[in-house]
C-alpha cells in the first residue's frame, strides 16, 4: 500500500482483482478524486479514512476494472431502444393488435417503424417464432393500419442470422414506390411478388449487411440526430448495467453519431469512455488523398478529445461486399442502424489506402473478419514503411489465424480485437468440420495472448455483457450444438478479464490510466456479483454486475 496524505472519498470492501501486472488480489479499494488511491487489506484501507469517506462492503463479490467493451456498437445499441417493439408477439394477429394500437397513438400519415419480429438483441428464427411462421402481408397490415405507413424491418445478420425477414403494408410500398416491375440492386435481397406479380409486402435479405432500406426503401424514416443522441443517453445506463465503462468503437463513427457523442460530452452526461474512429465517405484515392491530407487534421496522430471522448484515426475496410458498396454510393450519407458507412476494397485498393493514412498519419482500423490471411501480408510491408505499431493501427474482428498470421501480428506489434461471441458461438457453423487445431486459433485470445500480441476483446452489443464474452472464451461453446470448438483455445477466468479490462486500454492510448484497480487509474470499476474466478462454465451466464462506478461516481447500483 502506498502511503497518501489525503483521505479516501470512498473505500470499497470486497474481492479486488487489481488486473496489474502483479496480479495484485486486495481486500478493499480506496477511491479519491476519482481515481483509485490505494489497494490493500481492509484494515490499511480503512486507515484511509475521513469524517465524509464512504465506506461499502460487498461481501462475496469481485470487484475488477469496469469492462472496456472493444467492440461495443453502443449507439445502434441505442437506436434500438427508439423504436416500439414486438416482442411477446406470437401471431400474426397479435402483431396486428400491436400495429392497431400504435396507429390509435400515431397521426394519420406518419410511419409506424417498429423493431423486428422476434426477441433481441438476435431476433433469430423470426419469423417461425409467430405462430403462422410467416411475417404479415400488406393486406393484414392494411388491415390493422390503412391511412399509416406501416414498416416491420428485418432485424439484418449481424444482429441474428440471415436470411432475415422484413414486411410493409400498402401506403409504405407506394411511398417507396415499390410495384410489380421493382428489382432490387443486390441479388441477396429479395423482393416478394404474389401469383399475379404484385408485391406481397414481404422481403428477405440474405445477405449479412441491411440492403433493403438503402436500396429500396427511400421513404422509411431514418434516425434522426435527436435519435441517435437519446439512443446513446439510453443505451450508456444498459452498459453501465453490466459494469462496462469504456468503449471503442472501430467500425467508423458517422459525423452525427460523433455529434452525438460530443453532444453527450459536453452536458456531462457521457459516463462511459468512449473512443471513436472516422468513418470516411471516400468515393475514390483521389478523394482519399485531399481528404487525408487537408481534411481531418483533428484525426491525425492520437486524435482530439479528453479522458471521456477520444476521435482519432479512420476506418478502413478490407473486402466488402461489392453489391453493398454499389448500394451505398447511392447515398454516402445513409448509415441506418451501422451508425457508419459501408465500404468495399479490394486488397489492393486497401492496401494502397493505408499507405496514404500512413503518409498523413492516420491511424488505421480495419475489420479482418477471416481475411487475416490476406490483411496480414500488406499491414507486414506498411510496417516497415510507416511505425503502425507506434500508432496503434488496429485489426479488429479477427476470426481465426494460421501460424504465419501470428507471427506476423507478433512482430509488428499491430493491436487485436476478438468477438469471441460471434465466431465461436453465433456464427461458428464454417468453422465446425475445421481440425482441432485449426480451431484453437478460431478468436485465437489464447495464442495471441500467450505471443505477447496486444489483444482485447469486444460483445457486438448482442449482448452487449461482457461477461457472455467472457463466457465464450472460457468455455468456448458452438451456439447450435453445444460443442466445444478448439478447446486447446479455452483461456482462464482471469486472462479473459484482462482481454475485458486492461488490455482495450492500448488501443485510446491510455494504458497508463485505466484498466487495472491501480493507484493514479481512473476510478472505474465493476463490482461481480460473485466469485468470478472461481465461477466456471455455464454458471458465468448467471453472474450479475452488482454497482459500477466511472469516475469515481457511481453510475449503476448504488445512489450517489
Ligand atoms: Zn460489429
Amino acid at each position: 500500500m502506498q502511503t497518501a496524505a489525503r483521505r479516501a472519498d470512498e473505500i470499497l470492501v470486497g474481492n479486488v482483482l487489481a488486473l496489474d501486472d502483479a496480479g495484485t488480489r486486495a481486500e478493499a479499494v480506496a477511491v479519491a478524486a476519482g481515481r483509485i488511491l490505494a489497494t490493500g487489506s481492509r484494515q490499511a484501507m480503512l486507515e484511509l479514512k475521513g469524517p465524509a469517506t464512504a465506506v461499502r462492503d460487498f461481501p462475496g463479490c469481485t470487484l475488477i476494472p469496469g469492462f472496456n467493451d472493444t467492440h461495443a456498437h453502443m449507439d445502434a445499441f441505442g437506436a434500438r431502444l427508439m423504436r416500439p417493439t414486438l416482442e411477446g408477439c406470437g401471431s400474426i394477429a397479435e402483431v396486428l393488435a400491436k400495429i392497431r394500437d400504435l396507429a390509435k397513438d400515431t397521426p394519420k400519415g406518419q410511419w409506424i417503424a417498429t423493431m423486428p419480429v422476434g426477441v433481441a438483441p438476435y431476433y433469430f428464427d423470426a419469423p417461425t417464432t409467430l405462430a403462422e411462421g410467416r411475417l404479415p402481408n400488406r393486406q393484414e397490415l392494411d388491415s390493422a393500419a390503412p391511412d399509416h405507413p406501416v414498416y416491420i424491418p428485418s432485424p439484418g445478420g449481424y444482429w441474428g442470422e440471415p436470411p432475415c425477414h422484413a414486411a410493409m403494408n400498402s401506403l409504405a410500398l407506394q411511398k417507396n414506390g415499390i410495384d410489380r416491375h421493382t428489382r432490387a440492386t443486390s441479388p441477396s435481397t429479395v423482393i416478394e411478388f404474389d401469383a399475379q406479380g404484385e408485391p406481397t409486402g414481404n422481403f428477405v435479405e440474405k445477405s449479412y449487411v441491411n440492403l433493403l432500406e438503402p436500396d429500396l426503401l427511400p421513404a422509411v424514416p431514418r434516425f434522426s440526430y435527436q435519435q441517435r443522441r437519446d439512443g446513446i443517453r439510453k443505451a450508456i445506463a444498459h452498459y453501465h448495467a453490466v459494469g462496462t465503462t469504456s468503449i471503442y468503437e472501430g467500425h467508423g463513427s458517422a459525423p452525427d453519431v460523433i455529434a452525438a457523442y460530443r453532444e453527450l460530452r459536453e452536458q456531462g452526461e457521457l459516463t462511459v469512455r468512449t473512443s471513436l474512429v472516422a468513418s470516411p465517405r471516400w468515393r475514390s484515392l483521389e478523394e482519399a488523398e485531399s481528404d487525408m491530407r487537408d481534411g481531418m487534421p483533428l484525426l491525425k496522430g492520437r486524435g482530439f478529445g479528453d479522458e471521456w471522448l477520444r476521435v482519432a484515426g479512420v476506418f478502413i475496410a478490407h473486402g466488402g461486399d461489392p453489391n453493398v458498396q454499389k448500394v451505398q454510393i447511392k447515398d454516402l450519407r445513409y448509415v441506418s442502424w451501422s451508425g457508419f458507412t459501408q465500404q468495399a476494397n479490394t486488397t489492393s485498393e486497401y492496401e494502397a489506402l493505408c499507405r496514404l493514412a500512413g503518409r498523413y498519419n492516420l491511424r488505421v482500423n480495419t475489420i479482418v473478419s477471416d481475411k487475416l490471411a490476406v490483411v496480414a501480408p500488406v499491414i507486414a510491408r506498411l510496417a516497415k514503411e510507416f511505425p503502425i505499431a507506434e500508432r496503434r493501427w488496429v485489426l479488429e474482428h479477427v476470426s481465426r489465424a494460421t501460424p504465419e498470421d501470428l507471427r506476423i501480428l507478433r512482430a509488428t506489434g499491430v493491436p487485436v480485437t476478438l468477438i469471441p461471441g460471434q465466431y465461436i458461438w453465433k456464427h461458428a457453423t464454417p468453422f465446425m468440420k475445421l481440425p482441432t487445431e485449426e480451431q484453437d486459433c478460431l478468436s485465437p485470445a489464447k495464442a495471441l495472448y500467450e505471443l505477447g500480441v496486444r489483444v482485447s476483446a469486444g460483445t457486438d452489443a448482442v449482448p452487449c455483457n461482457p461477461l457472455f464474452c467472457l463466457w465464450s472464451m472460457t468455455t468456448r461453446k458452438e451456439r447450435h450444438t453445444g460443442q466445444v470448438l478448439g478447446p486447446g483455445g479455452r483461456v482462464s477466468n482471469e486472462v479473459a478479464l484482462r482481454l475485458l479490462t486492461r488490455e482495450g486500454a492500448y488501443l485510446s492510448f491510455e494504458e497508463n490510466v485505466k484498466g487495472q484497480l491501480a493507484p493514479g487509474h481512473f476510478a472505474d470499476i465493476a463490482v461481480l456479483g460473485g466469485d468470478v474466478l472461481a465461477t466456471t462454465g455455464d454458471a458465468l451466464l448467471d453472474l450479475r454486475c452488482r454497482a459500477t462506478m466511472a469516475g469515481g461516481r457511481w453510475v449503476h447500483g448504488i445512489r450517489a
